[in-house]
């Protein structure tokens, strides 16, 4: 069977939502993604068998569709929607260090990021998996009777996104998506490197690596956590609230 890759814009036809199209794809067994651009308009990649891709264009009107490269998707998703809640909180502990978190399925998938997280895709951040938190401790801001502290770094919402779906891509290790923050903003990506050494109290500590990926919110060169460092709920820094 051929496979055929195009990428289309396009208006929808009645309802202009991608959710009718994000369907009809799934329905058709095709692959790739749907997102709704700012001017009401669709953007959307398809790929599969000749004819389904043909079929869902058609649900298209003024559609230019040019053919592109099969990228080896394994779901028809929206893009640009907003999957959940995403934070940064910077952490004074033992080691100073930002967990980052993303909510996946109503629980925060975390991650402490000794370095903080970097706007320069040359820049490659240690981040080892630590357990989840509830949503309840994205607020959280202020000092731990054990004598550490925690800031609201940055927040805001993300959107899921790569080959494979969530949150099987979490999975397998490699995970793609886009920060709508405040400080943080495009796409990252967390690849896993190897689980640590088995610990009796935490499980293993599986080790990732957090990149920025290259695209208009990249800034090459940049230090973040550096330029950056107040709360964005209070304005606070962690040096403050410590003192
Ligand atoms: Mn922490």
């Amino acid at each position: 069977m051929v496979e055929r890759a195009v990428r289309v814009s396009g208006q929808a036809r009645g309802d202009h939502a991608p959710e009718p199209i994000c369907r009809r794809a799934l329905e058709l067994g095709l692959r790739g993604w749907v997102r709704a651009r700012e001017d009401g308009s669709l953007e959307l990649h398809a790929e599969g068998p000749e004819a389904q891709v043909v079929a869902l264009v058609e649900t298209l009107s003024s559609a230019q569709t040019r053919q592109a490269r099969i990228e080896g998707h394994e779901q028809f998703a929206i893009r640009g929607a907003v999957a959940g809640a995403f934070v940064v909180q910077e952490h004074a502990a033992t080691a100073h260090h930002y967990d980052l978190r993303l909510e996946v399925d109503g629980v925060m998938r975390s991650w402490a990021v000794p370095k903080g997280p970097s706007l320069d895709p040359g820049v490659k951040r240690l981040a080892v998996q630590v357990e989840d938190h509830s949503l309840e401790h994205n607020d959280f801001e202020g000092r731990y009777d054990s004598g550490g502290a925690v800031i609201v770094w940055d927040r805001g919402g993300y959107e899921q996104g790569g080959l494979v779906p969530w949150p099987e891509a979490l999975e397998r290790g490699h995970a793609v998506f886009v920060l709508h923050g405040e400080k943080l903003r495009g796409g990252f990506a967390l690849q896993r490197t190897r689980g640590g050494p088995p610990r009796a109290s935490a499980g293993p500590k599986f080790q990732w690596l957090l990149v920025k990926r290259r695209d208009d919110e990249a800034r090459p060169g940049s230090d973040i956590v550096a330029q950056e460092p107040h709360s964005v709920l209070s304005g606070r820094t962690l040096a403050g609230l410590l003192a």
